[in-house]
C-alpha cells in the first residue's frame, strides 16, 4: 500500500493533521517502499526506528489536541551531506567512516555521528516532518551521476542501467520511485536541479542565502545551497517554505522575509516576461530534449507569458569558471579531513603526522575528490593564483552581470536543465571533462547566486538505443524570486499533458 506516500505533501500533511490518516502508517509505507526499492541504491542509512518513534509522537501530539506543523507526518529523505545528530553522516565518503581493523571500510553504518543537527533538519522536525533516512550522493557533492559515492551507485527508476544524475542522486531516486513524497538535496552547481530533471521530479535551488547552510558539510561555500525535491511544484514549495529563512548560525543567510511559496503556485502569470537565451540551445543539446523544452515554453506563451530572446554571452565560460572556483574552495574546505578530528584515522607504523595525513586521505578520499583537491590547490598556489583563481572570480562577475542585464528585460529565464537525458552508468566515468560539460546549463546560475528550479517536461520518446526518459525545463530568476519561479512552474504543470510522471514499473 502506497496510498498515503503517493499523495502530495500538502494533502498528506492535511490528512494527518486532520486525523484521517496516521503519521505512523505513512512512515510504514515509506519504509516499505524504501525496502522494495533497495536495488536502486537511494539510501545510505534508513532511520526506521527513529522514524516510527517520531511518527508515533506526532500522532500522539494530534490526539492531545495540538495543532501540527505544515509537514505533519510527511516522510522525508535527506541527502547524507547534512548533519543529523547521532545518526551516521558520511558525505558519501569513506573519510567520514571509522576504520575497520585498520582499514577504510565502504560501510555507511560506520559513519561519523555529528553532535548536532543541521538547521534544515531542525526546521523539518519543527514542521513535524518524519525523517526516514539519509540518501546516497557523489562524495562531498562532487559529481553529476552519483557514481562518485564511496558506497555504490544510485540507479534511475526510469532505467536502472542509467544514472539518476547527481550529486543529490539518492534524493531524486527516493522521490521519483515513490519512496518519499519529498526529499532534501544540495545544489552547488546543479546537484538538485539536474538529478530532478533526469528523474522527472521538481527540484529547487534557492537563492544563495535563502536556506541556512549551518550543518551542511561544505563543498564550495560561496555556491552551496540546500533545496527540496518533490513530485509536484506545490509540494516542493511547501517544503521550501519550511526550511527557508534567516539563521544567525549562517553568516551568509539572508534576513529577507519568506513569502508564502505555496500561495505563489496559484498566482496568475499572464504578462510575465520569459527570456529564452539561445546560448542554451546550441550544439550538443539532444534534439528531443530541445523539442520537449521548447514545447513547454510555447505552452507557457499560450498561457499568457510573453516570450522573448535574451543574451547571456558569458555562458560559455561557466564550466571553466565553476571548476576553478569550486575546486579552490573544496581544497580549502576539505583540509579539515586530516585523520585527527573526524571519521577515518589510519596510522602507518613510524609514519608520523605526515604519514597519518597521507594514509588517511589516500584511503579515505575517492579519485574525483583527490582530483579536485589537486586542481584546487594548484589554482590557488603562488604564481598561478592570478592566472586562474583571480581570473575566474572576474569572469564570475561577468556571468552575474549577464543575468543582471537579462533581468532588466525579462522576469525570468527558461532553459533546458541538461543537454541529454540520463546517460548510462559508466559512460562518462573515464572522461571527467565530458561529465563536467554536462553541467553547462546549471553552473552559471550557481555562480551568479540566483534562484533556479527544474520542472519535468515531456519525456524524450523511446528509440532504439534508449527508453523514454525524463527531461526538464529550468527556470531562473533574480535573487529571491522563488515565488515567481514557482508560479510559472505550477502553471506549466497544470497544463502539462504528461503530469504527473511515473517511472515504468519494474
Ligand atoms: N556536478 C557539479 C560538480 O560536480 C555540481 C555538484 C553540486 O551541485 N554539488 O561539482
Amino acid at each position: 500500500m502506497r496510498d498515503l506516500i503517493d499523495l502530495g505533501v500538502a494533502e498528506l500533511a492535511g490528512r494527518i493533521a486532520g486525523g484521517e490518516a496516521s503519521a505512523e502508517e505513512a512512515a510504514l509505507q515509506a519504509l516499505d517502499a524504501i525496502e522494495q526499492g533497495k536495488h536502486l541504491g537511494a539510501f545510505l542509512t534508513v532511520m526506521a526506528d527513529s522514524a516510527l518513534a517520531q511518527a508515533r509522537a506526532i500522532d500522539a501530539k494530534r490526539r492531545h489536541g495540538a495543532r501540527l506543523g505544515p509537514l505533519a507526518g510527511v516522510p522525508i529523505a535527506v541527502k547524507d551531506l547534512l548533519c543529523t545528530r547521532g545518526f551516521p553522516t558520511t558525505a558519501g565518503s569513506k573519510i567520514l567512516t571509522r576504520a575497520d581493523a585498520g582499514r577504510a571500510a565502504a560501510d555507511p553504518t560506520r559513519g561519523w555521528r555529528p553532535p548536532y543537527d543541521a538547521t534544515v533538519i531542525e526546521r523539518l522536525v519543527a514542521a513535524d516532518a518524519v525523517l526516514v533516512g539519509k540518501t546516497n550522493l557523489d562524495e562531498f557533492g562532487m559529481g553529476s551521476s552519483n557514481e562518485n559515492s564511496a558506497f555504490g551507485v544510485a540507479r534511475n527508476p526510469w532505467d536502472p542501467t542509467r544514472t539518476p544524475g547527481g550529486s543529490s542522486g539518492g534524493s531524486a531516486v527516493a522521490v521519483a520511485a515513490g519512496m518519499t513524497p519529498a526529499a532534501i538535496g544540495t545544489d552547488t552547481g546543479g546537484s538538485v536541479r539536474q538529478p530532478a530533471g533526469l528523474c522527472g521530479v521538481v527540484g529547487i535551488k534557492p537563492t544563495y542565502g535563502r536556506v541556512s547552510r549551518n550543518g551542511l558539510i561544505a563543498f564550495a561555500s560561496s555556491l552551496d545551497q540546500i533545496g527540496p525535491l518533490a513530485r509536484n511544484v506545490s509540494s516542493a514549495a511547501r517544503v521550501l517554505g519550511a526550511i527557508a529563512g534567516h539563521d544567525p548560525r549562517d553568516a551568509t543567510s539572508a534576513t529577507i522575509a519568506v513569502p508564502d511559496y505555496e500561495a505563489a503556485c496559484t498566482r496568475d502569470v499572464r504578462g510575465l516576461r520569459l527570456g529564452v537565451p539561445e546560448e542554451y540551445f546550441g550544439p550538443g543539446l539532444d534534439p528531443d530534449v530541445a523539442e520537449s523544452v521548447r514545447e513547454a515554453i510555447a505552452t507557457l506563451q499560450r498561457e499568457g507569458c510573453v516570450v522573448r530572446p535574451v543574451e547571456l554571452p558569458h555562458t560559455r565560460f561557466g564550466v571553466a569558471t565553476y571548476y576553478i572556483i569550486a575546486t579552490a574552495e573544496a581544497s580549502s574546505n576539505l583540509a579539515r579531513f586530516d585523520g585527527v578530528r573526524f571519521g577515518l584515522r589510519l596510522e602507518p607504523p613510524g609514519g608520523g603526522l605526515d604519514g597519518l595525513y597521507g594514509a588517511t586521505r589516500d584511503a579515505g578520499f575517492g579519485p574525483e575528490v583527490k582530483r579536485r583537491v589537486l586542481l584546487g590547490t594548484y589554482v590557488l598556489s603562488a604564481g598561478y593564483y592570478d592566472a586562474y583563481y583571480r581570473k575566474a572570480q572576474q569572469v564570475r562577475t561577468l556571468i552575474r552581470r549577464d543575468f543582471d542585464a537579462a533581468f532588466a528585460e525579462v522576469d525570468l529565464i527558461a532553459t533546458p536543465i541538461a543537454p541529454t537525458p540520463a546517460f548510462r552508468l559508466g559512460e562518462r566515468v573515464a572522461d571527467p571533462l565530458s561529465m563536467y560539460l554536462g553541467d553547462v546549463f546549471t553552473l552559471p546560475a550557481s555562480l551568479a547566486g540566483i534562484a533556479g528550479l527544474s520542472v519535468p517536461t515531456r519525456p524524450t520518446r523511446a528509440r532504439e538505443d534508449r527508453p523514454a526518459l525524463p527531461t526538464g525545463l529550468q527556470l531562473l530568476g533574480p535573487p529571491f524570486s522563488e515565488d515567481r519561479l514557482l508560479a510559472v512552474a505550477a502553471t506549466w504543470e497544470r497544463v502539462s499533458p504528461t503530469h504527473p510522471l511515473r517511472p515504468p514499473s519494474p
